[in-house]
Parts: structure tokens; sequence; C-alpha cells
């Protein structure tokens, strides 16, 4: 059966519609987890059903070698929407990440360059500086540029040299960490597995100029904050640090796996041919369901909705004033409660009561509901949450 790497929950889902799932015995469950953030539009989407139906319908893979119809016409409209100029379809956030840490150590590389292929510098440009408490993925280097160390287990080493963390926040460290040897500054804006954190705009401003300052780039990974769930569709938009690179995945095709790597400015030919690939990456089905997904964010009032009922969720839950809410945080639909019961028992109560919520911590409940949800499936999530955890 499935490997033993994911800690199931005991339930079997057979399928959903909007933010509402059913099980294989036809109970209902509410879902403020949309697949860890991945079904924005919600489940059974009419326009997306349709448009992946067609599009299996004519043409679901054809390889690299060649242009699709649906992906030039998903990369103009995805790069149009993000102010980006190139873009890498691969298939998730982890291969996102693995390629903006490929196209940074290039570019670090060639920067410093002379033209008879001597460097300027002594110490290669090749760090990349991530934040403590983040997250970048499972592969084994972004693994290693996720800033846990309970991420770098030994089970698993050796773990790629080249990464350096700093917590968010941190002035004091800002010019020892970044020295002539950092290529590249790699933040989610705000921290989705490493407990919901926000981070404060007025210091990331100042670590992605000092960033610049010593000729590094600027990566957001944006694979779980991107694509409408914290209100803009971009978060990076909000913080004013106009990354050269942005990564996403998660929601970008409403469910069928994706992941991109957009790049501009400086960095935007860095790639030549061959310098990076993927077989599946932008096949045709994962972009006609992108380019949905991207046209139901641009219409009128979507994300201001996504903020609204972001903004709805934590004021009711803070408004109960129970003694067991530490805190709640958040930005439009990506949001943290931090409890004083194990969230992952008050997980297990919750799915058994009809809810379904992630956890980022020991303590902290995540909700990364559809971007869709309703007024009606707020209130009944949020009810059932308020019995499991006040009693
Ligand atoms: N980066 C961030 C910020 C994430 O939240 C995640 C997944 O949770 C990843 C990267 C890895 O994405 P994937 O699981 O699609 O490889």
């Amino acid at each position: 059966m499935i490997a033993n790497n994911y800690a199931s929950l005991p339930v079997v889902f057979a399928s959903g519609n909007g933010s509402t799932l059913k099980d294989i015995n036809g109970k209902e469950y509410i879902d403020f987890v949309s697949g860890i953030g991945v079904n924005c539009l919600g489940h059974n989407h009419p326009l997306l059903v349709e448009s992946v139906k067609k599009q299996v319908e004519r043409q679901i893979h054809i390889s690299n070698y060649y242009n699709s119809d649906q992906g030039l016409a998903f990369a103009k409209e995805l790069l149009e929407a993000t102010s980006m100029e190139r873009v890498f379809f691969g298939n998730s956030g982890a291969e996102a990440n693995e390629a903006a840490i490929k196209l940074a150590r290039k570019y670090g590389r060639i920067s410093c360059m002379t033209k008879d292929g001597s460097t300027t510098q002594e110490n290669p440009k090749n760090v990349i500086v991530t934040l403590k408490k983040s997250f970048h993925g499972r592969t084994i280097t972004t693994l290693k540029a996720t800033g846990q160390d309970k991420f770098h287990d030994e089970n698993f080493a050796p773990y790629p040299d080249g990464f350096r963390y700093i917590a968010a926040g941190d002035y004091d460290s800002l010019d020892k960490v970044f020295d002539k040897s950092v290529c590249a500054f790699m933040i989610e804006c705000v921290q989705g597995e490493g407990g919901v954190n926000l981070v404060d705009k007025d210091w990331a401003m100042t670590a992605a100029e000092v960033a610049r300052k010593v000729g590094a780039i600027v990566i957001c990974d944006e694979v779980q904050t991107g694509m409408g769930r914290t209100g803009s569709l971009l978060a990076s938009d909000d913080l004013g640090i106009n990354p050269e690179v942005v990564t996403l995945a998660k929601g970008i095709a409403g469910g069928i796996p994706m992941g991109a790597c957009l790049f501009r400015n400086k960095v935007r030919d860095i790639f030549v041919a061959g310098d990076h690939q993927s077989t599946f990456g932008g096949n045709p089905l994962a972009c006609a369901a992108g380019r949905v997904v991207l046209s139901e964010l641009g219409k009128t009032g979507f994300l201001e909705r996504v903020v609204s009922a972001g903004k709805a969720i934590r004021e009711t839950v803070r408004g109960w004033n129970l003694s067991c809410v530490k805190d709640v945080r958040g930005k439009g639909l990506m949001i943290g409660v931090d409890i004083v019961q194990s969230a992952f028992e008050v997980q297990k109560e919750c799915l058994s009561a009809g809810l379904c919520v992630s956890t980022a911590g020991a303590n902290t409940l995540r909700f990364l509901p559809p971007l869709v949800i309703t007024d009606e499936e707020i209130t009944k999530g949020l009810e059932i949450l308020r019995n499991v955890i006040d009693h």
C-alpha cells in the first residue's frame, strides 16, 4: 500500500463541491485545508472542470521539445499578470524552488566573472540566505534551504552547502549575514509551514536592500502565499521588495500539479537551453487549468472577497475570547490560530466533527480554505471549531 511517510488521518474522501467534502460513507466536511492551499477554486468548480475535460480530449502532454498552444497562452497571461518576464514550469513547489536556486547560483557565478573566465572575488558567490522558520520543500537541496533544524535530519545527510539563515526581524545580523558570497536572499512573505508568521514589511525591505548592495538577487517563495492566497495575486506585491524571482505552485492550477519559477530584470536571460528541464513541466493540461485559475482570480471582487473572508474568520475567532486561543493572525485566507491544546489532537477532533483543518507546529492550527469559501461554509466550519476547542 501507500508508503508510511504520511501519517494520514482516518478518513477516505470521495468527492467535493465548493468548500465541502464528502467521504466514502457520504459524510460531509467543511474544508479549511483545500489540499494544503491547492484547491483555490474549491472542489468541482464548473469552469475548471469544463476546461480540464476539454483539454484532456484535445491533448494531455507533448514534452518540452515543442510548445503547446495552452503553454504559450498561460505563460503570456501569467507573466502579464505578475509583471515578470520569463517562466519555467515544473510540477511542484520544491521543483520551482530548485529552479530558483540554480538560477541564483548561475547568476552569482556569472556576476563576478571576468571576460577571461576568472573570478573577481576570493570566495565564490553562491550562498543563499533564507529565513529561520522557513520552509522551501522536501528535496535534499530545498530541505537545506529550509531554515529549521528539524528538516536537516541526519538520516538523509549529506546536504549541499551554500545556505545561511537569518531570523526575520533581525536587523543586527544583516551586515554579517549578507557578505559578498551571497547570491540570493530567499524569503516567504508569510511563513506557512513555519507557523503562519507574517514578515515585517520594513525589515523585509531593509534586508532586500542589504542583499542587493552585495550584489544578491531577491527570490520570493510564493508557493503557498501566491495566486491570491493572501488577498493579492502575489504576496510580494504588498511587501515592497520587488523580487527578481518568484516561485509558485499549490494553487496555480487549482489542483492539477504545477509549479512555476518566474524571473525578470537582470536574471531574465540567465538560463540557456539545457540549463534546466522537466519532462512534465508546463504540460497543456496543467496550463489549461492554470488559465482558468488566473482568469477567476482576475475577476472583479475576487481578491477583495479573499481579504474580507479572511478578516471575518480572524475576527470571529478573536471575538470568542476563549482562554484556549492564544493568538489569531494571518493575511487573506492564510490563517494561524495558536491554541493551548495539541493542534494535532484538535485537528483529529475537528475531522470527526466534520471540519478539515491543518496544523503548523505543535500548538498552531492553520486554515487555508478554498478562496471561494462561502459565508455559510465559514459559519458552519467555525461553529464546529468552537465546539471542539471550547470544552
Ligand atoms: N515552499 C513553500 C513556502 C511551501 O509551503 C511548500 C509546501 O508546503 C513548498 C515550498 C514545497 O512545495 P511542494 O510540496 O509542492 O514541493
